[in-house]
């Protein structure tokens, strides 16, 4: 049986792991990083990623280092304003609208936004470029014991990896979180999500927009045009039973049907991809990490896509671990990095989880009086600046006031 040796193995080649087998190869460490499954990095191939994922202002600093911000940036729109609209009255129309200006806070914009599928093949193309950086596609991480001076993986082509660190980074039933033993709490809303995109005949002017009426947030974030055509990703949440119906229908009644639930703020919405279907709960892991072994993203928490939270917690996650092995350079997997990332990193996921578990609450709410209720919340909390911006803070990850030197 074959035995190699590594600082690092991470176990996921999904977004997560991708990102962090770049910042860790980036920042001169050996990683190994292995997925039973290959990236789809077209658009059009079976199985690509419609998803797009808006990275927000703290997450630029991370792709940066990681050698993968001057791949993306071309590709990337940008989010200067986040609109929120109401439309929870009798009739499907916009009762409401507040905008949340990133020029309130920062003179960058709040995040830009990207296809997953590209994600993926700019990230195994900066991999390609670290000698250092092992990418295994093919093989999983199939066992793990450890011992205080060591972790030693077995994959599932029979290898066996002694690393000094292993970032479980495989998704929301992770395999490394179900090796270490370590339980998780999950939330369930009877909910799905449609991701798709669109384009449109007004321009979306850098501006994404969620529309609140009930069953989950309607929510169009920009990308750069389609054939010169304005084009924004849509993300569509409703109950189970209402997006399966919502997904077969034919495309005419399907972009009818959308165009009215958008409250026709960017006027008749076109589709422009396959609609895809993701379920959606809350889960969050007990602890994030084990001896010589951490959790990050979806392995340690699920959120539903509200606020475009879900990878930029798991990118502080990677930003709050790269920070602490890089001063353990010489054994990232003691537990001066373990346990100091589980203590920095569990209190604020699991204030996250719960405050976006409170928000999809309250967007799904169908009652009149609860939807009205809503309103007149989002209607309080605009009105005084202080509280706007700090929320505006609260949902980029910052506490003081960005720069475009910050991000
Ligand atoms: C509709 C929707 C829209 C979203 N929009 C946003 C957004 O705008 N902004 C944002 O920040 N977040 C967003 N999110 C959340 C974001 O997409 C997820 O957080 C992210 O994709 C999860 O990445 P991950 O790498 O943790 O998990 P995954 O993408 O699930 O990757 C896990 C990987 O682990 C691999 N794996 C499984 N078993 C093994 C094994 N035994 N060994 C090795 N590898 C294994 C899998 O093959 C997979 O490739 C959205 C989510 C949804 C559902």
């Amino acid at each position: 049986m074959m035995r190699e040796t590594t600082d690092i193995l991470i176990s996921g080649g999904g977004v997560a792991g991708l990102t962090a087998a770049a910042a860790f190869g980036s920042a001169g460490f050996r990683v190994i990083c292995v997925d039973p499954t290959a990236p789809v990095t077209q658009a059009e191939d079976a199985g690509a990623d419609l998803r797009t994922t808006a990275f927000l202002q703290p997450s630029r600093r991370v792709l940066d280092d990681a050698g993968l911000w001057a791949r993306l940036e071309p590709h990337a729109a940008a989010l200067q304003v986040m609109r929120i609209v109401d439309a929870g009255g009798e009739t499907t129309e916009a009762r409401l609208t507040k905008e949340f200006d990133a020029a309130d806070i920062s003179d960058a914009p709040f995040g830009w936004n990207l296809p997953n599928w590209l994600l993926r093949r700019e990230m195994m193309a900066r991999i390609a470029e670290l000698p250092n950086v092992s990418l295994r596609i093919g093989t999983g991480f199939a066992r793990l014991l450890t011992r205080e001076t060591e972790a030693l993986a077995t994959l599932t082509d029979g290898t066996t990896v002694s690393a000094r660190l292993v970032i479980g980074a495989d998704g929301r039933d992770s395999p490394v979180r179900e090796a270490l033993g370590i339980a998780s709490r999950t939330f369930r809303y009877g909910q799905k999500a449609l991701a798709f995109a669109v384009t449109h005949p007004l321009t979306h002017g850098n501006v994404s927009t969620e529309v609140h009426r009930s069953g989950g947030p309607f929510t169009l974030v920009p990308l750069p045009d389609r054939d010169g055509q304005p084009a924004s990703a849509v993300v569509w949440m409703e109950r189970g039973d209402e997006i399966a119906r919502l997904s077969a229908l034919p495309v005419l009644e399907f972009e009818a049907e959308m165009t009215t639930r958008s409250s026709g703020v960017l006027g008749p919405l076109t589709l422009a991809s396959r609609r895809s279907v993701w379920p959606i709960i809350s889960r969050i892991a007990d602890r994030m990490s084990g001896q010589r072994a951490v959790l990050m993203a979806e392995a340690a928490h699920v959120v539903p896509p509200i606020g475009a939270q879900g990878l930029n917690m798991s990118l502080a996650d990677l930003t709050c671990l790269l920070d602490l092995a890089t001063k353990h350079r010489e054994d990232p997997g003691l537990p001066a990095v373990t346990e100091a990332y589980h203590r920095r990193r569990h209190w604020e996921v699991q204030a996250r989880v719960t405050g976006i578990d409170l928000l999809n609450r309250a967007s799904m709410a169908g009652a009149q009086p609860l939807r009205d209720l809503r309103a007149r919340a989002l209607d309080l909390l605009y009105s005084a600046r202080p509280v706007r911006q700090t929320l505006m803070r609260a949902g980029l990850g910052t506490g003081k006031t960005a720069t475009a030197a910050d991000a």
